[in-house]
């Protein structure tokens, strides 16, 4: 009854919604808004709604981990002549602030209306009690990889549609339409997947980062352990041993590890419990090329396959 309700809710949300439009004239060929993401998933989003009328780079490479970015000198250039940010927030990007400090992006630091927080309105997970970075560098807010979650990802194409809409109100009627199509596309897609995946349900699982919570939680599977004792501290062979111990009481047979993060501890709990090691990206692009969509289909059959479990037929 919870899958099909949900489904339901879903399916609703497919009717288009009304947005305030200025349907001006159009200016042509108006140079482009200039665009920085953070991640690859709102680089993508404002892509797929800006098209022609943006250009994008994107910070976080798909393989690369968010909170650990370094910025090339060249790179900094780029983003001195930047008009619109969008950027997760909370403590997901600690090195931002320096960067556009950096490149003199002083129109984009946090607080400016054109620096666009995507965590703004999502439901925090995991907060801690207490603010404290003894336990771990990050997620001292919450945890902030929201963007697992494709319900979260439809809202955030209506949050960059909106900051589109904002700067190119002339073209605002192409924006909502694309932002439109592909809500729907991905809507379609969760419900198959919400369906086709029931079975995934309750299936536990080890990741090495917190990074997979909202993905975990919306396909309703179980994660009894990180091979991170806290988030962005190295794993210890202490931590690790007891983890073996709640992996072989919980008949874990999956871990999740993300390409740039060191396979040794996911080797260490391999050796000594049977489970099959995935290396799967929270960033669309890995693997190399696909879309936001298309990654979410690629992580889902990734695990279902390594659970033996039937994979989802996208069609077309
Ligand atoms: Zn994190």
């Amino acid at each position: 009854m919870q899958l099909f309700m949900t489904c339901v809710l879903l399916l609703g949300a497919l009717s288009p919604t009304t947005h305030a439009q200025d349907s001006s004239e159009s200016t042509g060929d108006s140079a482009k808004l200039r665009v920085i993401a953070t991640i690859p998933t709102y680089g993508l989003l404002a892509e797929e709604l800006g098209q022609d009328l943006v250009e994008v780079i994107t910070v976080c490479r798909p393989g690369q981990d968010l909170h650990g970015v370094m910025a090339t000198p060249a790179f900094m250039a780029r983003v001195r002549s930047s008009d619109l940010l969008f950027y997760t927030g909370l403590d997901a990007e600690l090195w931002l602030d320096g960067m556009l400090r950096g490149a003199g992006a002083v129109n984009l630091l946090p607080g400016n209306p054109n620096a666009i927080v995507m965590s703004t309105g999502v439901p925090l997970k995991e907060v801690p009690a207490i603010l404290d970075r003894s336990q771990g560098d990050v997620h001292a807010f919450g945890n902030p990889h929201m963007w697992t979650d494709p319900l979260v990802v439809r809202d955030m194409a209506t949050r960059v549609g909106d900051a589109l809409v904002r700067l190119l109100p002339e073209h605002a009627e192409v924006i909502r339409d694309r932002e439109e199509a592909f809500r729907l596309r991905l809507t379609k897609a969760l419900v198959r997947w919400l369906t086709d995946y029931a079975s995934l349900a309750n299936t536990p699982l080890v990741t090495y980062h917190q990074s997979w919570r909202y993905f975990l939680d919306r396909f309703r599977l179980v994660r009894v352990g990180t091979l991170e004792p806290k988030p962005r501290v190295m794993p210890t062979s202490g931590h690790l041993t007891k983890l073996v111990e709640t992996m072989q009481a919980r008949d874990v047979k999956l871990v999740i590890r993300e390409p740039w993060q060191h396979p040794q501890a996911s080797e260490f709990v391999a050796e000594r419990v049977d489970v099959t090691v995935l290396a799967l990206s929270t960033h669309p692009g890995w693997p190399e090329g696909t879309g936001i969509i298309e990654h979410f289909e690629h992580n889902l059959a990734e695990i279902a396959r390594a659970l033996d479990l039937p994979v989802s037929d996208p069609g077309e």
